[in-house]
């Protein structure tokens, strides 16, 4: 083995390519695109697999008993999801398809009754167009006043910057946890005081923290925070919100049918206590069963050891692909990322070079990552993005490096 010069054999170890079904059958496959979305441990499908042989009806309906097993499924599962976040008021953690759709419930939901013509909406630069695009189009609809905090040259947050256009007339400041384009971790617990300040509404995109941080969603004092199973081994088309309960309580439903009512009168509908209120229709069940799944794996792996697992993995990656004649590692130093690696190839088209190294089974993103506010600002269309897991190891660096230099020897010839 190569390349473990500055790595302890602790977080190298943690390395489990044998519980994810799809990488133990692809050994030679080198998956570096976690940060899209991650592969599943066995354990995730089994208890979806489970569920559906065991338990599956359509809950909260049904007076039978396999249907109250089903009901109690999802809401266990709800549980289970809430602790692993720190989110004590479990009820206050609602279920989306994911990161998207909970930004969008809470621009629309809570930003149509709240936001007005001359209030202020503050985003970062850094942001994935999930927590852009929602904020852009509610000031659009509400004439409030869309800013966008700019970046240190180094991809991190200009925090003065911010501070001063986070004035009494800001409702919304929206930020994300980690930057899925840079790997930036952003320090809210500062941009959270700074909200506070002025009274406005703290907005987190986790949807790379939950995955890949220690979260605790309490301890965070944001006012909601989104995230998706997906990133974190879940299944797709689920994750969630969570959000302050007076705000939840206060704010209109997102969406309107079946299990969200109270009482449907001919003219008039009283709606349903958290978390229905905002769970509109027949849910994804199998979805809070096999991110649950996730979250007990996660937790008997420890997220410290996530994290430096990934803290090493990320720094020996920047530290090989730097030393490559022409590549360009974009964003902060290894101590302010989590495990992604956005970098460019002189004279190589990210697109070009990503099915370059797919021929080597290395599995890179290329392109704008959902941030072409932040392509501009960092003047590329595009970038190619190593996004690493707890599955990966010291052979996935590796091939990742001796793969971007094969492809420069090739285009340096061609
Ligand atoms: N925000 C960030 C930072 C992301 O990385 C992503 C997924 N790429 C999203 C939001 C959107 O998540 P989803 O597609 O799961 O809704």
């Amino acid at each position: 083995m190569t390349g473990t010069g500055n790595l302890d054999a602790a977080p190298y170890a943690l390395g489990r390519r044998a519980d994810f079904p799809l990488l133990a059958a692809n050994p030679r496959l080198h998956y570096l695109d976690s940060a899209a979305t991650s592969q599943k441990p066995a354990s995730v499908l089994r208890a979806i697999q489970h569920y559906y042989e065991t338990t599956n009806a359509n809950p909260h309906r049904g007076a039978y008993t396999l249907s109250a097993a089903a009901t109690e499924a999802y809401h266990g599962a709800r549980a289970r999801i809430a602790t692993f976040l720190g989110v004590a008021d479990a009820d206050t953690l609602l279920f989306t398809r994911g990161t998207t759709e909970a930004l969008n419930l809470v621009a629309t939901a809570w930003g149509r009754t709240n936001v007005k013509a001359g209030d202020r909406i503050v985003v970062t630069r850094l942001e994935h167009h999930a927590n852009f695009v929602p904020w852009q189009k509610l000031a659009q609809a509400t004439g409030a006043e869309f800013v966008i905090a700019e970046l240190n040259t180094d991809g991190t947050i200009d925090m003065n910057a911010l501070e001063s256009l986070v004035t009494p007339r800001t409702k919304v400041l929206a930020f994300g946890h980690v930057s899925n384009a840079l790997g930036t971790v952003n320090p809210v617990a500062d941009l959270v005081a700074i909200a506070k300040r002025v009274g406005a509404l703290a907005v987190c995109d986790g949807a790379q923290g939950a995955p890949h941080l220690d979260v605790s969603v309490d301890s965070l004092g944001v006012d909601a925070y989104a995230f998706s199973g997906h990133k974190m081994l879940g299944p797709m088309g689920i994750g969630g919100l969570v959000m302050r309960r007076e705000l939840l309580e206060a704010m209109p439903p997102y969406q309107y049918g079946g299990d969200m009512i109270a009482h449907v009168g001919d003219q008039h509908t009283t709606y349903n206590v958290l978390p229905y209120k905002f769970e509109a229709g027949t849910p994804n069940v199998e979805g809070p069963i096999g991110l649950a799944a996730a979250c007990d794996y996660l937790t008997a792996l420890g997220m410290d050891r996530v994290i430096r697992h990934e803290r090493a993995l990320v720094s020996l990656a920047m530290e090989r692909l730097s030393a490559i004649p022409g590549v360009t590692v974009l964003g902060p130093g290894a101590d302010r990322r989590s495990g992604v690696v956005s970098f460019t190839l002189e004279g190589v088209h990210p697109h070009d070079l990503s099915q370059m190294l797919d021929a080597d089974g290395v599995c890179v993103r290329a392109g704008h990552h959902c941030a072409q506010p932040l392509m501009r600002a960092l003047g590329v269309h595009a970038t190619t993005r190593a996004s690493f897991y707890l599955y990966n190891d010291v052979a996935d660096v590796d091939a990742l490096a001796a793969s971007v230099n094969t492809a420069r020897l090739r285009f340096a010839g061609a």
